[in-house]
């Protein structure tokens, strides 16, 4: 008889980290850790993801505290993007309601190299604010809800990448759009951004691996990149890398294990 996995560890998810995270606890603790990966259910497809996962918003701090209660999550890792402000917010009122500790994955953000021509920006508003001045032919790499922000630069062409196919009208006069899931490469940015003709990119300072060939591509051709800040990152324990998280629940599962109280037989 295998032994019932004793903690319950809850992963907000939506990233390549949040992913990973989850095959890294299960071959780690597999034993003695249950699993449970959220996503918002904002991509149609989402890859394949270990252990159990759950789908749509939780209902706001109070809907997450109820879902930590029960579901007896002992143990939350907010491993969602770093723009993802709201739901970093939320994960550190519900882990200090139901009195859980709380880890923030955060990956690194990419680094500037002296090439680069970064314009830096507070927020997506911020960027199209500062378009017509950066280019004429924009690649534009934010999210589908953002889009509305670029809508009033009627003279500006823009070449929207998304995941999967907008759910509703794009709200800019000249654009086409590009569907593709990271990884990218390098040759195959610097291709499309060519094939475009693009002048100016308009990226969120995401950091990751899987998108970054965008910004080496724009290095190399000289391109100016709108660049926009992350966000603060919620206050409480962090770390920027999957095995740096890993460490943090070994340590985290032997004080629930030093806490946990023994049974007494004769109760
Ligand atoms: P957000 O603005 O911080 O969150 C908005 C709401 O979406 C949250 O209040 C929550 O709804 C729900 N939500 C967000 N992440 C969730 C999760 N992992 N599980 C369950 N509900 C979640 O977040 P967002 O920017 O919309 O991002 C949504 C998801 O996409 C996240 O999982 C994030 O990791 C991923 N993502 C975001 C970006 C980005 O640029 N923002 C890029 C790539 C991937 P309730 O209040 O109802 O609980």
């Amino acid at each position: 008889m295998p032994t019932p996995n004793r903690y319950h560890l809850l992963i907000l998810g939506g990233t390549a980290e949040g992913a990973a995270l989850a095959q890294a606890a299960i071959d780690a603790f597999g034993d003695r850790l249950r699993v449970t990966t959220s996503l918002a259910g904002r991509t149609e497809q989402p890859g394949p993801l270990p252990g159990a996962v759950r789908i749509g918003g939780f209902g706001g701090p109070a809907g997450l505290t109820s879902f930590i209660a029960a579901q007896a999550v002992d143990l939350l890792v907010d491993a969602t993007h770093p723009f993802a402000d709201q739901m970093a917010r939320h994960a550190r009122e519900a882990a200090e309601a139901a009195q859980i500790p709380r880890l923030m994955l955060i990956r690194p953000a990419w680094r500037r190299h002296p090439l680069d021509r970064w314009i830096e920006v507070g927020d997506v508003p911020g960027a199209a604010a500062v378009v017509p001045r950066a280019g004429r032919r924009v690649f534009l790499t934010v999210g589908p809800s953002e889009l509305e922000a670029f809508a009033r630069l009627e003279d500006r062409f823009f070449l929207v990448r998304m995941i999967d196919p907008p759910r509703e009208p794009v709200p800019l006069v000249d654009h086409e759009i590009v569907l593709g899931r990271g990884p990218f490469t390098v040759a195959g940015e610097r291709q499309l951004m060519r094939r475009h003709a693009i002048d100016v990119l308009v990226a969120k300072a995401s950091g990751g691996a899987a998108t970054e060939a965008k910004i080496t591509a724009a290095r190399e051709l000289s391109i100016p990149v709108v660049m926009v800040r992350r966000p603060l990152p919620e206050r409480g324990e962090r770390v920027d890398s999957v095995e740096a998280a890993v460490v943090w629940l070994r340590r985290r599962l032997a004080l629930l294990d030093r806490h946990l109280r023994p049974v007494s037989s004769e109760g």
